[in-house]
């Protein structure tokens, strides 16, 4: 169990992760911060009043000021503006990668044994923002993009092929964006695709998936999504809580996996109580292989311009 897990902005997917986190008695502490101090105060309140409900134990502080990171076990980065409607994430890389520098310097001086997981798009670059900025390990510094987009893609072929999620096991990594790599790998129980479903509807399907949070945000018209991105946020702090060991994926920085370097984009990885333990190198097809590589190149670009 963590002692203090510290959640840096307490907005959609802040306050949502907070709850399921509360639900699920995941550590001793939560520690909400916020710019809207008044924000992080009134949710800390209202979550404290699920712990009832819960049988949860756990106590919750709200703060305004980011040394407040101090001891953390785990510190979660949702801090930043989201996309709004006809955005792209990478339309957000300026303002948002000067609010996680300052997050993760905070980090660095106070919190030097956490692991963080940053959740701010657009998530490869701000990730890499956050390693480079706290200087951690690799293993301590993972990005939560591609979980979410393995879990649409997951979602939606249940829902068409009318089998049961759990037997699902989608392989969906690479940048978070519209460059995902929607890999052929996925399968069901072990069966390739092949044997449920055409090429042309799994491509639609792919397609689906890639532009699923777009279609969240044009329906919301103000904000993006928070149910999806908090449960595939739990499901990286539970792997890492309880020591699962669990093959997910995440952005991780790369060192010459997949031949790239230098770069954080999402890949399948081992997580455990050390945080991204392992990274698992699958074979891609040439196609494929093009799909990764393209998308580090313009990750890479957008590195160089800031
Ligand atoms: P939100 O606007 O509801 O919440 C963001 C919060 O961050 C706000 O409450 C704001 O006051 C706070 N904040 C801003 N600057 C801060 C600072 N310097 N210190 C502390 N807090 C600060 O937005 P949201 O919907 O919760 O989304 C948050 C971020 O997560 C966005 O960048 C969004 O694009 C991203 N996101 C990523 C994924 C993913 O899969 N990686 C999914 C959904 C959202």
């Amino acid at each position: 169990m963590f002692n203090k897990i510290t959640i840096v902005g307490a907005g959609n997917v802040g306050s949502t992760l907070a709850f399921l986190i509360v639900a699920n008695k995941l550590c001793k502490k939560i520690m909400l911060i916020d710019v809207e101090g008044d924000l992080a105060k009134a949710t800390a309140l209202d979550l404290e009043d699920s712990r009832f409900s819960f049988g949860a134990n756990l106590s919750l502080e709200a703060s305004s000021n980011l040394g407040d990171v101090a001891s953390s076990d785990l510190v979660v980065i949702t801090a930043g503006r989201p996309r709004s409607p006809g955005m792209s994430r990478e339309d957000l890389v300026k303002i948002n990668s000067s609010i996680v520098q300052k997050v993760c310097s905070q980090i660095k001086a106070k919190a030097k044994d956490a692991i963080v997981i940053v959740i701010t798009n657009p998530l490869d670059i701000m990730t890499y923002i956050a390693l480079t900025t706290t200087g951690f390990s690799r293993k301590r510094v993972i990005g939560m993009g591609s979980s979410l987009d393995s879990a649409r893609f997951a979602n939606l072929l249940s829902k068409k092929l009318r089998v049961a999620i759990e037997n699902i096991n989608p392989f969906v990594f690479g940048a978070h964006g519209k460059n995902m790599l929607v890999s052929s790998t996925s399968t069901i129980r072990g069966l390739g695709l092949e044997k449920f479903i055409k090429d042309r509807e799994a491509a639609r399907l792919k397609s689906q998936t890639i532009a699923r949070g777009a279609r969240i945000v044009s329906l919301l018209k103000k904000g993006s999504a928070r149910f999806g991105p908090a449960a595939s946020c739990l499901e990286i702090i539970e792997a890492i809580g309880l020591d699962k060991k669990k093959l997910t994926f995440a952005a991780s920085y790369l060192n010459g996996e997949y031949g790239l370097k230098g770069v954080c984009v999402g890949v399948p990885v081992i997580i455990g109580a050390r945080g991204i333990e392992r990274i698992i190198e699958i074979t891609l097809s040439k196609r494929e292989k093009k799909v990764l590589t393209d998308a580090a190149k313009i990750l890479r670009k957008n590195i160089n311009s800031l």
